[in-house]
């Protein structure tokens, strides 16, 4: 048991954490016998006790929330208490506030540009047992894994339709999807999409750089939830029960050069405003390590999928402060919103704080092209906004804002 003691330091490492690992991450994810500990973001982590977040987060009062607002208007950076306090459901009655200063902030750093992308689903194998997803592998569904010719139709499905930067999505079988597989990918539609980015199962830094090399610039790795029991508790099987090369997997990705890493946490997990802590955190981190990388934050909220049920709540207001709190205390971040959330949802928070948002998704393989309704694979999970790629489009320009499909090409590809 806690004493009070030892509770009031760990609040203060909260409000005041430090961001200097033990030492970098092990570029194949190996720990250290030495130091028990895996190094990198997971030993920042480590240093954190996830249950009393939400005790850090609930001592924040009003005029913490004042102050942080006064010191955002003011354009100087917030700090952890500061993001604590807009967390907080102090910050609730702030909201208005909140929404106008974050509009602002955006306005002021990305313009009115809504980057454009679609995920392909190139495979649903996968050997991990995860709670919460469609593709378990204790779930008996349609599997695919997509071939070369497969692949190609429906990236010219994609590329039709406009889109030139590409979520590349398998699940954790590592036989089915070996790196050769991503590689050969990667290097079959390079023509066609001047960016592509991967959300795959966590790699080695070489087989990274190795992916840069074929024509991968971005990285996707959500943590799901960065409470460490719980992550236990959903994650029964296979390789990603391994928290904290996970955790890791941006350190090495970031050292492996590529240019874009996005990070996120599932909201449904665990406390959401704690989840939303750490995000924050490892945000802030990869910022200081690796300041020449774009970072991507998200937050899905948890859908329904094959043996997926009883799915808890996170009310919109609240998940809109959170999303506001992530643009005011991460200001340089792109914000994703996928296509989980309504179409009524996502044109709201694109006014707001949003700059980057999936289209026109399909979440099985082959879904885009290959597949007839009944021959259809299994998909990860049900989406919200169904609405087309090019109606998405029409709408955010209505809205005023500038939807673009490609934010950078190399001259050298
Ligand atoms: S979340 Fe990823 S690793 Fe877990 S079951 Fe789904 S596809 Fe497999």
């Amino acid at each position: 048991m806690q004493t009070l003691e030892s509770s009031k330091n760990t609040i203060s490492t909260i409000l005041n954490p430090d961001l200097e690992p033990d030492f970098p991450a092990h570029p194949e994810g190996k720990m250290d016998p030495e130091k028990k500990d895996a190094g990198g973001f997971a030993s920042v982590a480590a240093r954190i006790h996830f249950p009393d977040i939400s005790t850090a987060i609930a001592s924040r009062k009003a005029v913490d929330v004042q102050s942080a607002l006064d010191r955002a208007a003011s354009r100087l950076p917030l700090d952890f208490a500061d993001y604590c306090a807009l967390i907080s459901p102090a910050a609730d009655a702030f909201l208005e506030r909140m929404a106008q200063q974050a509009r602002e902030v955006t306005r002021q750093r990305f313009g009115n540009v809504i980057q454009i992308f679609a995920p392909l689903y190139l495979s649903n194998e996968c050997n991990s047992h995860c709670t919460y997803c469609g593709f378990s592998v204790g779930n008996s569904i349609r599997r695919k894994t997509l071939t070369m010719e497969e692949l190609d139709q429906e990236a010219n499905e994609l590329h039709s339709q406009g889109i030139r930067h590409v979520l590349l999505l398998t699940g954790e079988d590592y036989r089915a999807t070996p790196v050769e597989y991503l590689e050969q990918s990667a290097l079959e539609i390079r023509d066609r999409f001047p960016s592509i980015s991967i959300e795959v199962y966590p790699l080695k830094q070489g087989d990274y750089e190795r992916l840069r090399l074929a024509g991968v610039d971005g990285l996707a790795v959500y943590q799901e939830t960065y409470d460490p029991v719980r992550y236990r508790e959903v994650h029964l099987q296979g390789m990603k029960k391994r928290m904290e090369f996970r955790l890791n997997c941006p350190d090495r990705g970031g050292k492996a050069g590529l240019r874009k890493i996005a990070i996120g946490a599932l909201l449904g997990l665990s406390d959401p405003a704690s989840e939303v802590y750490m995000l924050g955190l490892h945000g802030r981190y990869l910022m200081h390590q690796f300041w020449q990388t774009q970072l991507s934050v998200s937050l899905p909220r948890l859908r329904e999928a094959t043996g997926v049920s009883e799915i808890p709540e996170v009310k919109d207001r609240e998940f809109v402060r959170y999303l506001l709190a992530l643009r005011l205390f991460l200001p340089d971040a792109v914000i994703t919103l996928s296509t989980r959330e309504s179409p009524a949802f996502r044109d709201r928070m694109a006014n707001l704080c949003v700059t980057q948002m999936s289209a026109g998704s399909k979440t099985d393989p082959g879904g885009y092209r290959v597949s007839d309704e009944q021959n259809r694979a299994a998909e990860q999970f049900s989406i919200d906004d169904e609405r087309s790629i090019a109606d998405i489009r029409k709408r955010l320009q209505e809205l005023g804002k500038d939807p673009i499909f490609l934010d950078w090409a190399s001259v050298l590809k």
